[in-house]
């Protein structure tokens, strides 16, 4: 079968390979026809060699797809099911302190689908029963592909910062991640402004969930904030992860305010970090999902709440792998999924 995989370590090294077809290797396994996978900014520092993996692997930790087979032990899933995927929770102990808290992702023993395992850009996908969870039809494949990234936002923007109706809330970073905590914002009650820059202006137009959007390269942001609110935003979450998007944040917020770090910032970054203790601000950071933030994600999706496919921009089948990862890193359009 074709599946896009990191071959080596180090920067590049992404190949369409032609592998053998994956088949059930223990009695808790199901065997999927992937019918999504939505490419991640994880993939993308994988291919520049960055992010934990072990190669070779298949890319891809955002699936959704069909059940064609199950083993002898599996009993909550059934061929046949049209399941999303919990990439980060595969192989989590279950009784160390951090699964004992439902917060898998710092579970020593975890291995991810998608960089220590094989995962969805593919046309098969082999995983454990407990990572799979069946949604009705009335989801589509595209929208349960993301489920994924959306628990990110739900565990950053609804359970690690406390938003209050009326509160202004400036999102920095308008990629599919800040376009879907933006959403959440407005959901919480927030009034939301986005800001990015003049490469972002047809992302900043796809903010559905903002009251305002902003081109910090035409406009200062802090003095845009203050115009709307005397004193700044009352919550900046911070979505772009570089240096100058994290300053901004720290001006345009309002002192007592909170910060909430949701971008992954790969190396280190000079900040004035003395504007968090003149302005005594509440500093939150969210990585990946927990087990009550999955849990909201399929119920949002299921209720229709929020929809995380209004944010794909490009649908490509595995063959166009590089024009993808190309188009992602460029920042042209906004999410991409792949399909077999
Ligand atoms: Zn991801
Ligand atoms: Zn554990």
């Amino acid at each position: 079968m074709r599946a896009v995989r990191k071959i080596k370590p180090g920067p590049g090294h992404i190949a369409l390979c032609d592998i053998p077809e994956p088949d059930i290797e223990h009695p808790d396994d199901i065997k999927i026809a992937v019918q999504r996978g939505g490419l991640c900014g994880t993939d993308l520092h994988i291919r520049h060699g960055g992010y934990g993996f072990r190669p070779p692997v298949t890319l891809c930790h955002e699936l959704s797809g069909e059940v064609v087979k199950v083993g002898t032990n599996v009993t909550r899933i059934k061929t046949g099911d049209r399941v999303t995927v919990l990439p980060t929770a595969n192989g989590a102990c279950g009784h160390c302190r951090h699964c004992r808290a439902s917060e898998f992702f710092f579970c020593p023993q975890r291995k991810s689908v998608g960089s220590m395992r094989d995962g969805g850009f593919a046309e098969y996908c082999v995983i454990p029963q407990n990572l799979a969870f069946p949604l009705p039809e009335s989801v589509s494949y595209d929208t349960a592909a993301l489920v994924e990234p959306l628990a990110c936002c739900i565990k950053a923007v609804l359970f690690h910062t406390k938003i209050v109706p009326g509160d202004w809330v400036l999102v920095s970073g308008p990629g599919p991640i800040g376009l879907m905590c933006a959403d959440l914002a407005r959901l919480a009650g927030g009034r939301v402004i986005v800001c990015g820059t003049d490469r972002d202006a047809h992302r900043l137009a796809m903010a559905k969930g903002a009251e305002h959007t902003v081109n910090v390269t035409r406009e200062n942001i802090s003095e845009f904030v203050r115009s709307l609110n005397r004193d700044g935003a009352d919550i900046v979450i911070e979505c772009a992860g570089v240096a100058a998007s994290i300053d901004q944040c720290l001006d345009a917020v309002r002192p007592l305010g909170t910060f909430t770090q949701v971008a992954l910032i790969e190396h280190p970054v000079e900040v004035n970090w003395g504007k968090i203790i003149y302005k005594q601000l509440s500093v939150n950071s969210s990585i990946a999902q927990n087990w009550p933030s999955w849990q909201r994600a399929l119920e949002m999706v299921i209720d229709k709440t929020i929809d995380p496919s209004a944010y794909i921009s490009h649908r490509l089948p595995l063959e166009n792998w590089e024009q993808a990862f190309d188009g992602a890193e460029r920042q042209e359009g906004l999410k991409y999924v792949l399909y077999p």
